[in-house]
């Protein structure tokens, strides 16, 4: 196998720190992500969950540790930087859709812009994933015409239109009623059954339950815990991960 071939982890974090000021956020993450692996990382507000997602598409620098992506150093800039973010998607839990473009067009730009697909070419791939998040007969409106449901999974269009290798999802249906959540969990189980490598702070547990190959629990920037969804949701070794799933279950 080549350095960067299949065998290859997609993502290694080795021993990763950081700080904000005196507040130490992440403490010594150690965490490796294989292709095509679904891992939920779930945990009390303020641990780290968000900040340990910025640092795989380098939104955030670490100040201790290496953070492998592809077998390689995460670049520190240029293009090279522009590329990773390309390769490993977002999606936010505020869904970041540009106000004055059209659906179509939210998910064109970056395939044109970064991408430099031909306009004709980046249209006919917006119109396939819109589609395949259900919403393609949408695609002339603009964001505030759709529903908090649907601008989420225009938004998962938009990621997919990069052809990522990877998307991570951060709290990506905390922002939404609840009679919404389900559509954007159902097209993310679609992604994570066709093999897609995700990364998903979440505490909807029935989508850990169906979807995550694996579970991580993080508080106070540690990694408390790291098990399959089954042995997570039955047995949890730790008093901090128990604690926490009497509270949200
Ligand atoms: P979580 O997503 O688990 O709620 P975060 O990663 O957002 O946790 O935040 C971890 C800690 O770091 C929190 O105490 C938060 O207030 C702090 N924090 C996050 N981002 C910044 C920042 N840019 N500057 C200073 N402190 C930050
Ligand atoms: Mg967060």
């Amino acid at each position: 196998m080549t350095e960067n071939g299949e065998a290859t982890p997609l993502v290694v974090l080795t021993n990763v720190n950081k700080h904000f000021g005196n507040l130490h956020v992440l403490r010594d993450i150690n965490l490796t992500i294989s292709r095509g692996e679904v891992v939920v990382v779930i945990g009390p507000s303020g641990g780290g969950k968000s900040t340990l997602c910025r640092t795989i598409n380098r939104l955030e620098t670490v100040d201790g540790g290496t953070v492998t992506f592809d077998g390689r150093p995460l670049p520190a800039e240029g293009r090279a930087l522009a590329m990773l973010r390309a390769e490993v998607g977002m999606v936010f839990q505020s869904f970041n859709l540009f106000a004055h473009k059209t659906i179509l067009e939210n998910v064109t730009l970056g395939p044109t812009k970064v991408r430099g697909m031909a306009k004709a070419k980046a249209r006919a791939l917006g119109m396939e994933l819109l589609d395949r998040v259900g919403i393609g007969a949408q695609a002339a409106k603009y964001p505030a015409q759709l529903s908090g449901g649907q601008q989420q999974r225009v938004a998962i269009a938009r990621a997919l239109a990069m052809n990522p290798k990877m998307i991570l999802f951060d709290e990506p249906t905390s922002a939404l009623d609840p009679e919404m959540v389900q559509e954007v969990l159902d097209v993310m189980i679609g992604l994570a059954a066709d093999g897609m490598t995700m990364m998903v702070v979440t505490h909807e547990m029935g989508f850990a339950r169906r979807a995550a190959d694996r579970v991580v629990f993080m508080a106070e920037g540690s990694i408390v815990e790291e098990s399959t969804p089954q042995e997570f949701f039955t047995s949890a070794r730790t008093d901090r991960a128990r604690d926490f799933l009497s509270k949200i279950l």
